[in-house]
């Protein structure tokens, strides 16, 4: 099969590999969409805090497909279903998961990330890890389910209810979808902050109440009169993370969702911005449990994910995906041999 390896940093390459074999409970999935991830891009130039890998590692944990083949033990699918992975697996068994923490699984392993994942013709996956997709929903829809799940668990953790004015910083996939998400919640307004015109302009198609450029505009000053009851920060810098603490009002959320760097140091004012307004700053962690949600809600019909995708690469052409510079500028790239579903 056709796969895009990556044998060491900065090198990767499109080549064939033999397909594997479903053992146990594994499924053989014939991969029709994988999402590009900014962890791929970090695991591809070695990044720091990036999974330390084994090479040579195919990547990809953001994908959907058909069932292709079945291993011995294998008895919840069918050849044929069409399915959705969910790439992190826990043990069930150590301390973290015990306590109901199973993303701190001290066990845990990754499809794509520890080992080989969706940039391929086929993957083999424990059928745990797969979810069943109706057939209508398009396969590079069903590809954001890893995404969209790890976005639900950060909408769980900022407290959004009906009628709530929620703030969005940072609009590329990831505050794309926290924006679809903060409405399903029942956001009635949803501001977006963003230094880029198009995807500032995405913001308004998708109907944003108000969208920002902190580049040319006083961002705190045009924010004043309206009340946060939730900031989502989706980039991961410190300034846009003090950015949110500071547009935040009374009794708010602050979710700093963007990955950030190891080490990075904010500047808080404890008493004005955090005992005065009584804030509440939380983080969010990978997407435990939530991805049956996300089925639902893709199965629903409900999120409109056509607008999220930037750019379609088939396989053979997936290595463009790392090599050139600002391809993913305005939303997802996604690598597969699909039917595009606009
Ligand atoms: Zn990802
Ligand atoms: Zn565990």
């Amino acid at each position: 099969m056709k796969a895009l390896v990556l044998e060491a940093p900065e090198q990767l390459r499109c080549k064939e590999i033999p397909i594997p074999a479903p053992k146990g409970d594994e499924l053989l999935i014939r991969v029709r969409a994988c999402g590009v991830c900014g962890t791929d891009l970090h695991m591809y130039h070695g990044d720091k805090g990036a999974f330390a890998n084994a090479f040579p590692l195919v990547m990809g944990h953001e994908f959907s497909g058909e069932v292709a083949a079945l291993g011995p033990d294998a008895s919840k699918f069918q050849v044929g279903d069409h399915v959705a992975v969910d790439p992190n697996l826990y043990c069930g068994k150590c301390p973290a998961c015990l306590r109901g923490d199973v993303h701190f699984c001290e066990h845990m392993t990754g499809i794509g990330t520890t080992r080989d994942g969706g940039f391929a013709e086929y993957c083999v996956v424990s059928e745990r890890a797969a979810y069943r997709i109706p057939d209508e929903v398009p396969f590079e829809y069903a590809a954001m389910m890893e995404p969209l799940s790890c976005c639900l668990h950060g909408i769980d953790r900022s407290g959004i209810h009906p009628g709530d004015t929620v703030a969005i910083i940072g609009f590329g996939a990831i505050g794309q979808m926290m924006f679809q998400l903060a409405q399903l919640s029942g956001a009635a307004r949803v501001v977006v902050v963003e230094p880029v015109a198009p995807k500032r302009k995405k913001a308004e198609e998708m109907g944003a109440f108000l969208t920002c450029d902190p580049q040319r505009e006083d961002v705190s000053e045009k924010l004043q009169a309206l009340h946060f009851h939730s900031v989502i920060e989706c980039v991961g810098r410190k300034d846009t993370m003090e950015l949110a603490v500071q547009i935040a009002g009374s009794c708010a959320t602050v979710m700093l969702f963007g990955l950030t760097a190891p080490g990075t140091k904010l500047e808080l004012l404890a008493y004005e911005s955090i005992f005065q307004k009584e804030l509440t700053i939380t983080g969010s962690f990978i997407n435990p449990l939530v991805s049956q949600r996300v089925v639902d809600l893709l199965s629903s019909g409900r999120l409109d994910l056509g607008k999220i995708i930037a750019v379609r690469l088939p396989l053979a052409e997936g290595v463009r995906a790392f090599t050139e510079k600002g391809l993913s500028a305005d939303g997802k790239i996604v690598i597969g041999d699909f039917p595009a579903a606009h």
